[in-house]
């Protein structure tokens, strides 16, 4: 795993600013618009040739009243204790403030390690609050401006030791990929032991629920919620582990998009933003799940975003939500069954399953259907059971004979996983129609149990 570096101070320090600039505009705005960037946010940074994680613990209003002043305080001690480094930032133009003391507190408690950064630290104008930050124990402070982008290079000094420490630490904890031979001497699916997250996308048009429904699994408020669409707008990760009620666990990397947003004036530029982060929360993802309003489902946003995952070959799961507020459920999971096939062809055999992100109800459904179409996605079929296949499928239904010669299809194996791609070895390829194609294609997904997976297939001429 990478150096994960939390970004922690009070409000207005410049957090997010600091967060942007490493982690790259796009994935995560500041904007004046109050309640943009909120929550605990999570993305890959760069600076120099250095890539890492960076956790930014959100701007949360002043915190004057108790109740934010312990919530802010809880989400410091929740980044602080994902990350490796802490980040801690102070205002040079203000200078220490009791809220800094407090931070200060926390991280000498809590952190194994702290580099302190004095922010807004370009011109003089800073500093006094430069030598004030000595005082807070925590050694020699980084001058920093995050807006205009000086000091970079003392923070390249910082963490670069960290990220070599850390790399290394990586190197020795490699997946040991175990290849198991069955007595067909076939490759079985290879097994990697150290688990890796798995990466999840929630897609869906505004007001979907994605957020409510990221908030329901993490089972805290990490994410805002509220009836005015997109209240989280950035295409973010989150690394959680989600239990079954066994409490058997399985790491996993969410991407929470802001959805796709249709075209508001006011709104245009986080819109641009959005549309691109969602695009992007699919290229990242194994399984992509298309959260559809139960009210309101397969609009033309949701058609687009499901067709674009199955053409980036990723798994998808499809979730109908708000099921809690649906009277007659039995009628609607018909007629939606029949929209699905209808309207997503492409995506035959896709689990489709209801949920109340506001309940809870439906979501050990959901996980299961998550970690299945991983599965399934993740597939490899041997290839003497392939080719025992081929023959019987050939023999149920020729291939055709176009112009008298008969096409022949001599040999097949799967050449990748994630997903399926499957190679046929055959004589004029060119002409075979594009039914014979589906009729193999869809014959493997049934045969050797792949639904809900984009499944390639490619014929080879030989010679
Ligand atoms: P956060 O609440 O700690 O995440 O702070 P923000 O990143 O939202 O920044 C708070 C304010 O400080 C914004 O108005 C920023 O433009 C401003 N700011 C951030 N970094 C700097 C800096 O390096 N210099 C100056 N002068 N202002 C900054
Ligand atoms: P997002 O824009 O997709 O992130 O949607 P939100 O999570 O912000 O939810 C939009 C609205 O739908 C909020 O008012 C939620 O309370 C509501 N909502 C979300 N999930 C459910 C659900 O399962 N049932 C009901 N009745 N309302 C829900």
């Amino acid at each position: 795993m990478s150096l994960t570096v939390a970004i922690v101070g009070r409000p207005n320090v410049g957090k997010s600013t600091l967060f942007n600039r490493l982690v790259g505009k796009r994935l995560a705005l500041v904007d004046d618009q109050p309640g943009v960037t909120r929550d605990l946010r999570e993305g890959e940074g760069r600076l120099g040739d250095l890539r890492f994680t960076v956790i930014d613990t959100a701007g949360l209003e002043d915190a004057t009243d108790d109740s934010l002043q312990g919530r802010m305080r809880r989400l410091t001690e929740r980044a602080v204790d994902m990350a490796d480094v802490c980040l801690f930032m102070i205002d040079a133009r203000v200078g220490l403030t009791p809220t800094d003391e407090m931070f200060a507190e926390i991280l000498r408690k809590r952190s194994k390690h702290v580099i302190l950064a004095a922010n807004k630290a370009e011109g003089n104008a800073a500093d006094a609050g430069v030598l004030e930050a000595y005082n807070l124990g925590l050694g020699e402070p980084v001058r920093l401006s995050g807006e205009h982008g000086e000091g970079m290079t003392d923070l390249y000094a910082q963490l670069m030791p960290l990220a070599d420490a850390a790399d290394e630490q990586a190197e020795d904890d490699a997946p040991e990929i175990d290849i198991t031979l069955d007595e067909d001497g076939e490759g079985e699916t290879p097994q990697i032991t150290a688990a890796k997250p798995l990466q999840v996308a929630v897609v869906g048009r505004p007001n979907a629920g994605k957020s409510t429904l990221i908030n329901k699994i993490i089972g805290e408020d990490r994410l805002l919620t509220g009836p005015e669409a997109g209240i989280t707008r950035d295409a973010i990760s989150l690394r959680i582990d989600w239990a079954d009620p066994d409490g058997d666990s399985t790491p996993m990397r969410i991407f929470d998009t802001a959805g796709m947003r249709k075209k508001a004036k006011v709104q245009e530029k986080l819109e641009k933003l959005s549309v691109s982060d969602g695009l992007r929360a699919v290229k990242f993802a194994e399984v992509v799940v298309v959260l559809l309003d139960a009210a309101i489902p397969f609009e033309q946003q949701d058609l687009r975003i499901a067709d674009l995952a199955e053409r980036e070959g990723r798994a998808v799961v499809v979730a109908v939500n708000k099921w809690d507020v649906e009277e007659n459920k039995q009628e609607k999971l018909r007629e939606l069954k029949e929209a699905f096939n209808r309207l997503l062809p492409q995506l035959r055999g896709a689990p489709l399953v209801t949920v109340s992100a506001k309940t809870g109800r439906g979501l050990e459904r959901l996980r299961a259907a998550i970690l299945r179409a991983h599965d399934v996605w993740n597939r490899r079929v041997p290839t003497a059971a392939l080719n025992r296949w081929l023959t019987t499928m050939l023999e149920q239904h020729p291939p055709p004979a176009p112009q008298g010669r008969r096409i022949k299809l001599r040999y097949m194996t799967q050449a990748k996983t994630r997903p399926p791609g499957f190679v046929v070895m055959c004589s004029h390829p060119d002409k075979m129609p594009d039914s014979y194609t589906r009729y193999l294609v869809n014959g493997l997904r049934e045969d050797f149990d792949m639904p809900g997976t984009p499944i390639r297939l490619t014929l080879r001429g030989q010679g």
